[in-house]
């Protein structure tokens, strides 16, 4: 009987590696080509933002030395590359929801020993504006927010950031400028201030980390709410310019 209804279940959900969809054996979590093309983040990373950095010595990388970020450190999962990006698509765009546990699985298999030294109180996504949310359906920080706390058994406030402007002007003269507009485009949620008043922290989630504008401009806002620290995760990063 057990055989008819694991059958039936294959049938309906085929076993598809996640990151490339190809069918494939039970019980792993990627496919053996998927498993030996990726780019996981390895030791030594930015003290920062958690890019791998050429050498520990090094403490920063280059972006996190020359802005200098607010939040008290970051860890993330994978390098952004092409091997990552159809799937990073997928789940932003196309509605393939599911992903969030396998990528979530990952960031915590590899670095939630790190994550969970932090003693953070909770886990707040990066937010997207109610017009995107809208069209998209969901916002995928928020997808993997919620199975992050879950997994570190933190609390969960998709809401406690709000995005308030949708585009931000083309015309970026510097990243200071690019940071100045990224943080008129988010707002604390007033609902919350009560969570301020116990020292907690807050780890801070979004899909991928570039040069850590967004992330920057929320934990900026977070820490003004009265936060004592901010920490950062992500699932895909990019690779540190040198
Ligand atoms: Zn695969
Ligand atoms: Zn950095």
């Amino acid at each position: 009987m057990q055989n008819i209804i694991k059958s039936a279940g294959e049938i309906l959900f085929p076993r598809q590696c996640p990151v490339c969809r190809k069918v494939q054996a039970y019980g792993k979590k990627i496919c053996p080509a998927c498993a030996r093309s990726l780019s996981y983040v390895e030791e030594p990373v930015c003290f920062q933002c958690g890019k791998p950095i050429s050498s520990p010595e090094q403490e920063l990388c280059f972006d996190c030395r020359i802005f200098p970020k607010s939040f008290h450190g970051g860890r993330s999962v994978f390098l952004y590359n092409n091997r990552i990006k159809p799937a990073m698509m997928d789940f932003k765009y196309k509605n393939r929801r599911i992903l969030a546990d396998f990528f979530i699985g990952e960031l915590v298999d590899r670095q939630g020993e790190v994550m969970s030294s932090w003693g953070a109180d909770m886990v707040v996504p990066v937010p997207v504006h109610r017009n995107k949310r809208k069209k998209r359906g969901y916002n995928q920080a928020e997808l993997l927010s919620k199975v992050l706390a879950d997994r570190l058994n933190l609390s969960h406030y998709p809401n406690l950031l709000i995005r308030t402007q949708d585009t931000l002007p083309q015309k970026m003269f510097s990243p200071q400028a690019r940071l100045n507009n990224l943080q008129k485009a988010f707002r604390f949620n007033p609902e919350y201030k009560h969570l301020c008043s116990h020292n907690a922290s807050a780890i801070l989630i979004d899909d991928i980390y570039t040069t850590g504008a967004t992330m920057e401009a929320c934990s900026r806002l977070l820490l003004a709410a009265g936060l004592k620290k901010v920490y950062i995760c992500s699932i895909c990063i990019g690779v540190a310019r040198e």
